[in-house]
């Protein structure tokens, strides 16, 4: 069963750099760098087309594998920084949004009730791990199943435990970054 999961579905990680374009606005986070936490955001889940290829889940280039890993992330985020002209940003917020973006992906998906678990140390160890709490359901990797009872409780458990709380997030600081001209 395992290889025709991918949690959470591919249109929930853009959620995170999402709330954080809202939070922080167009001064932090420019509409290029967004777009680039966007893309950050779904890069991870590239690897499920190693699956057709032959690559088994578990392998090191497998599903969840190396592209989940933290250093995979900072690798990515070093990159963004580098690229701060052309993200019409500075380096640190390119980094941090990159980051975060990437980051936050392997951490969903460890929050997951199904498939293998994410591979957060590849390549220097493949054990593959999931935190205590997996309140998200599992999401088929086939769009077939995406329309069924299944793809409906794939959304209802990715809208209240991602959409909802990065609204929440994303919406408290942009109330917070526009308290100050209220003042004025
Ligand atoms: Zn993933």
């Amino acid at each position: 069963m395992a290889p025709k999961e991918r949690v959470p579905s591919i249109l929930t990680h853009p959620a995170v750099p999402l709330a954080l374009g809202v939070a922080y606005g167009q001064r932090y986070v420019s509409r290029r760098l967004l777009l680039a936490g966007v893309g950050a955001s779904i890069l991870p889940d590239f690897d499920s087309l190693g699956l057709s290829l032959g690559i088994p889940y578990g392998d090191t280039l497998g599903h969840r594998g190396l592209s989940h890993s933290i250093l995979f992330a900072l690798l990515l985020a070093v990159s963004a920084a580098f690229l701060y002209r052309a993200l019409r940003s500075s380096p640190s917020a390119a980094f941090a949004v990159v980051l975060i973006s990437c980051a936050s992906h392997g951490l969903l998906d460890a929050l997951t009730s199904g498939g293998l678990g994410v591979a957060f140390l590849s390549p220097f160890s493949n054990e593959r791990y999931f935190l205590p709490w997996r309140p998200i359901t599992v999401s088929p990797l086939d769009v077939g199943h995406f329309f069924s009872d299944w793809g409906l409780r794939v959304l209802r458990s990715e809208g209240l435990c991602v959409w909802l709380p990065c609204a929440l997030l994303g919406g408290l600081g942009f109330l917070i970054r526009r308290e100050p001209k209220a003042s004025q």
